[in-house]
């Protein structure tokens, strides 16, 4: 069994990265940080993000530590990609995930339909000990509903419809998000390269 550090002070985050890693049949422990130092997410990139929640928690735990952060958002066509990197003070610094979703409907509310793609990006950067690292991506396609739709999930949920789907992430069930989402396909990647070592 092999315990990895979550540089997030989030419980919550913790339980589903476990339970990702579960449904990947890998022999792994999820630890949420016990005391995750504030990080600025200010590098412009999801891996640049990810690599500084990293390494600043690897700088706090003893030497033999494996450390595992996270980056994601929404990145919008008719936004040039945003809000991407800044999904999570989209509307304010406040982290308002239910402010954030009425911007984005807003913002979006003149786009027509044939215009309305966009795509959940999910970066996993994996640190070993020596502090070499591991990047996984895992991106899921969609369009952006008129209207949020469903009361499952979090953040922007209710607003995306994933590829060959009529349905937003918010009215799926857990285990279909998790069949398609671009978390699970991040760690489905890490999975693999953590296999056979862990096997
Ligand atoms: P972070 O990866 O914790 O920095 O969060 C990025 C932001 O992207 C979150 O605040 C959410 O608003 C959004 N986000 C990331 N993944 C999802 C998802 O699966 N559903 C809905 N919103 C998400």
């Amino acid at each position: 069994m092999r315990i990895i550090h979550l540089a997030t002070g989030n419980a919550h985050k913790a339980q589903e990265m476990q339970a990702l890693a579960d449904a990947s049949g890998l022999p792994v422990r999820i630890v949420a940080a016990a005391k995750m130092p504030p990080v600025a997410e200010d590098t412009g990139t999801f891996t640049g993000n990810a690599r500084k929640k990293a390494r600043a928690l690897q700088a706090l735990l003893p030497p033999d530590a494996w450390v595992l952060a996270d980056d994601s958002g929404v990145c919008v066509d008719a936004l040039d990609g945003g809000p991407g990197v800044e999904s999570a003070y989209f509307a304010g610094p406040e982290h308002d995930a239910a402010a954030n979703l009425r911007k984005l409907t807003e913002v979006m509310r003149e786009v027509p339909a044939g215009a309305r793609a966009a795509r959940f990006l999910c970066v996993l950067l994996l640190l070993d000990p020596d502090g070499t690292e591991q990047v996984f991506e895992g991106r899921c396609e969609g369009v952006l509903a008129l209207e949020p739709a469903g009361g499952k999930g979090f953040g922007y949920d209710p607003l995306f419809v994933p590829a060959g789907g009529d349905r937003t992430y918010a009215e799926l069930t857990d285990a279909e998000k998790n069949r398609l989402s671009h978390r699970s396909l991040a760690w489905r990647l890490l999975a693999d390269a953590l296999r056979p070592e862990l096997a």
